[in-house]
């Protein structure tokens, strides 16, 4: 994709591609410092997939694009979300249904305790998981060996094998080991699903968040708005943070993604009672249930609004939601960043900018990092702020 010369007039404004939290974080740092802004983004909302609106029929306030919890270990983050929104306590507790039965997740003492039919403490469980690992595997070459060394087949059939087989259209053991290593194990009843200190929800949602943080004289937003070349006529350097292989019109091939589809239902009080189940059997085609009013347990509705999900590999049209990263996408991606790096005045941040899985508050941050180091150049940035190869 071409772009007409940069405006090197000092403060000429800045082009930034996706109004997601990446772009709307990035645009208000360079509008405080004084550089206009103008976000773009195709589609009629901003947030991105954060995006949270109102169920018409319901009144429930629904994660469009599935379930967002904000938490983070860092308290600068947390003090910048804060800033633009009131956010209400919310700890996330996930439930799975494996084989009839329900159990809490991430595995805890109770999963344990449950799953076994035994009442072990913290102590003993932890020597008997040690009887189920498979100490034979060393040094776990997959996600499959991964499991089976951390939790032993029986853990590893019940709640990991059919979920991760469906989550990503493939056998886990042709699935990284590092996937699973993000899974923490407990040895204590706490079934909280995160353990970062600061967690919430944005008591009016994550779009009126963006909202806020996009609210500022210096910033102009246009939805509806797909990228063209024009676009960027006098501006002094474009952040994008679309697709990666998008700005250049996929001319290598396009990265690997999937995506989700939701298959929206609703009934009348509570339907689940917590606002994620997983499913674990492979025979059960979706992934997931949410049930999104859960996710605001300070408000009241007769109804509710449920999303049933199912994964798939992304075609052309669908929205990619999780980049892929296995040895195919990487080497292509290799090359993608060989050409994004002989551009100038033009920087490709967020999980699409960079074909990362990134949760909300790495994106603030890197959002961040990426204005402050801009500004301290004096209005010029490389291509990548971060290395999206590492
Ligand atoms: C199912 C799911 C669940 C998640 N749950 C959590 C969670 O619980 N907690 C958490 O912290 N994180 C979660 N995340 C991660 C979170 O969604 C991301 O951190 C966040 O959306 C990244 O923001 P972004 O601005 O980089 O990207 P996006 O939100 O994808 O925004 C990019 C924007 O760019 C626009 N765009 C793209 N190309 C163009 C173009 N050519 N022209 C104009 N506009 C364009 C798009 O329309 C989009 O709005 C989850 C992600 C997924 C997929």
């Amino acid at each position: 994709m071409t772009r007409p010369a940069p405006n090197t007039a000092p403060n000429a404004p800045v082009l930034v591609v996706g109004a997601g939290l990446s772009g709307a974080v990035l645009a208000r740092e360079l509008a405080e410092a004084g550089w206009p802004c103008h976000v773009i983004d195709a589609r009629p909302h901003v947030g991105g997939n954060c995006h949270t609106a109102r169920d018409p029929e319901t009144g429930v306030m629904v994660h469009t694009y599935g379930p967002h919890i904000f938490h983070t270990g860092d308290a600068a983050t947390w003090a910048y979300v804060t800033r633009f929104a009131r956010f209400r306590r919310y700890t996330h507790r996930v439930k799975t249904t494996s084989r009839g039965a329900v159990y809490g997740l991430p595995i805890n003492l109770h999963t344990i305790n449950q799953f076994y039919g035994k009442t072990l403490r913290p102590t003993e469980a932890e020597a008997f998981l040690a009887t189920q690992a498979d100490t034979s595997i060393t040094a776990p070459r997959n996600f499959e060996e991964q499991a089976l060394r951390f939790v032993g087949r029986d853990l590893y059939e019940a709640f990991f094998k059919g979920y991760t087989q469906k989550q990503w259209g493939c056998a886990p053991r042709e699935l990284p080991a590092a996937i699973l290593q993000r899974l923490p194990l407990r040895f204590t009843y706490d079934d909280s699903y995160f353990n970062h200190p600061y967690q919430g929800m944005p008591e009016d949602g994550y779009t009126a968040l963006t909202q806020a943080i996009l609210a500022h004289p210096a910033i102009r937003v246009s939805l509806n708005t797909t990228y063209t070349p024009d676009l960027a006529d006098g501006a002094r350097h474009i952040f994008w943070t679309g697709a990666l292989d998008g700005y250049f019109d996929y001319a290598l091939g396009r990265l690997g993604y999937r995506t989700l589809e939701f298959e929206r239902f609703t009934a009348t009080g509570d339907y689940q009672g917590c606002a994620v189940m997983n499913y674990a059997d492979a025979d059960i085609p979706y992934t997931r249930i949410t049930e999104h009013k859960h996710f605001a347990p300070w408000e009241r509705h007769a109804k509710t609004t449920c999303y049933r999900e199912y994964s798939r590999a992304a075609a052309p049209g669908d929205i990619p939601f999780y980049p892929i990263r296995l040895v195919a996408e990487q080497a292509l991606l290799k090359r993608y960043v060989a050409r994004a790096k002989t551009l100038e005045n033009v920087s490709f941040i967020g999980r699409l900018g960079t074909y990362r899985y990134l949760d909300m508050d790495v994106t603030i941050r890197e959002a961040r990092a990426a204005a402050a180091q801009f500004l301290a150049q004096g209005g010029t940035l490389a291509p990548f702020h971060i290395n999206p190869l590492a």
